[in-house]
């Protein structure tokens, strides 16, 4: 047999509606929406299971949405993120997954959970409403090439070929390769005219160059961290911090870590943590303390303000003797003290690995696509959804939203036209 004939063979003759590569959040539900309209839609998924990324995030429970999502929560193009939630609030995200079968929960600052705590909950529950409206979904099926003629002709890694009217792309970033994060994406929208803002980890721990942050390992705290090049703050998150043995990560650090790559570029990169931020006056607040407990040494004097541990680190750094009295200490040691509480600087040497980074920022330039619909302005009937644009989102659910919201709004368009 000719090797024509052999790929002939592949050819699956179905014109499809549409071919929807990546079975990620956009890709499921952009599907979902479409399939339900009676289009005849295929949906193609590298992997073994659909939603890798839905399956691991928010610690395994999802994170699915958030109560006050807002434009001003991304990065990147913040008008497509203001355009999508327009079309795709909050309340419109609750009652699309109510709808679905799926119970949720909210919890603090507004995070929205499945309330079976896990999950499956909100993966399955797509995937079953797929197949129920009669989307095909061909798992192990990874899209290597696509050309557009009159339609769209997608090949799979294995030679398959498949025909659709209409092409999404949503095939997330390359973030957490470990969860099916890929380059492919980025590429295919290459290869159909489009440009790519280099993509960097974000949602992404650092490494500091104080080697004596591996003392607080495991520590979590409460601090409002800004990330400073040279004398020019530059950008400051508010919330929980988690000392790790190389450097430092939790939500004020996560949220941050997107510009903390871009300033990184350009040079080294200092972090300043302020340990009491409820606490305006740093001088003010010493000496009160100072009144009360004159006699006490350092410890003691931090007892009740401090984590022991950072107590015991801010001591050795400020260079404190251990059993020197407060009243003994030198003004220079006050002026220390306050710093440090205030302004404590650790130097960011590198971002941890992409296999650490929950999104990444960059992508597909959103320059080049219509902010109304997600179509290509460089290819007719092709649209890219998701995390693959370049909008990125602060943790919290606000990714997983951009998500959901990017298929419907897509699927919304295609219905309609
Ligand atoms: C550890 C972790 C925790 C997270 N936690 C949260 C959270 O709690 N809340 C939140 O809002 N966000 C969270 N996120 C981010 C969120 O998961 C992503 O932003 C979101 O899944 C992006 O959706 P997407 O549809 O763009 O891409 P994805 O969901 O990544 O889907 C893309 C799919 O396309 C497939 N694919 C790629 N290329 C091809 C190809 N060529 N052929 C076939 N298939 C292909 C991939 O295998 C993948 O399944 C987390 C991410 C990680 C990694």
């Amino acid at each position: 047999m000719s090797e024509f004939a052999i790929v002939n063979e592949m050819e699956n003759k179905t014109l499809y509606d549409m071919a929807i590569v990546g079975a990620g959040a956009s890709g499921m539900l952009c599907a979902l929406q479409c399939a339900r309209a009676g289009k005849r839609v295929i949906l193609f998924e590298k992997e073994m299971q659909v939603g890798r990324k839905i399956l691991v995030s928010g610690n395994g429970r999802c994170n699915l949405t958030n109560a006050f999502v807002s434009a001003a929560d991304y990065h990147g193009a913040t008008d497509l993120a203001a355009s999508i939630l327009k079309q795709f609030p909050f309340d419109t995200c609750l009652q699309f997954f109510h709808e679905l079968g799926v119970l949720t929960v909210q919890e603090n600052a507004g995070r929205v959970f499945p309330l079976s705590g896990k999950s499956t909950a909100v993966a399955e529950a797509l995937r079953l409403a797929c197949i129920e409206a009669g989307a095909e979904i061909l798992l192990q099926t990874e899209i290597v090439k696509i050309s557009k003629q009159k339609e769209f002709t997608l090949t799979s890694a294995k030679g398959e070929k498949f025909s659709a009217k209409k092409c999404v792309l949503a095939c997330g970033s390359c973030a957490y390769p470990q969860a099916g994060g890929t380059q492919a994406g980025y590429k295919l929208a290459q290869s159909l005219g489009h440009n790519i803002n280099t993509p960097q980890p974000a949602l992404c721990a650092v490494n500091v160059k104080e080697k004596a942050v591996a003392r607080l390992q495991g520590i979590r705290v409460q601090v409002k961290a800004t990330a400073a090049r040279g004398t020019s703050a530059e950008i400051s998150s508010s919330g929980e911090l988690l000392f790790t043995s190389y450097g430092l990560s939790g939500p004020a650090i996560l949220n941050i870590s997107g510009t903390i790559g871009q300033l990184l570029n350009k040079g080294p990169v200092t972090v300043e943590l302020d340990l009491l931020p409820p606490i305006a006056d740093k001088k003010a607040f010493l000496k009160e303390r100072a009144k009360h407990f004159k006699t006490r040494n350092a410890k003691g004097f931090f007892a009740g303000v401090l984590h022991e541990n950072i107590a015991n680190l801010l001591i050795d750094f400020a260079g404190i003797r251990k059993n020197q009295p407060v009243l003994e200490w030198s003004e220079n040691t006050w002026q220390t003290v306050e710093k440090l509480l205030g302004r404590w600087p650790f130097t960011i040497v590198s971002l941890r690995p992409w296999k650490e980074a929950m999104i990444a920022t960059g992508g597909v330039k959103c320059a080049e696509i219509n902010y109304n619909n997600l179509e290509s302005r460089c290819c007719q009937g092709l649209y890219v959804l998701g995390e693959l644009l370049d909008v990125d989102g602060r943790s919290g659910g606000l990714n997983l939203h951009f998500a959901w919201g990017c298929g419907y709004v897509a699927a919304k368009a295609i219905v309609e036209e």
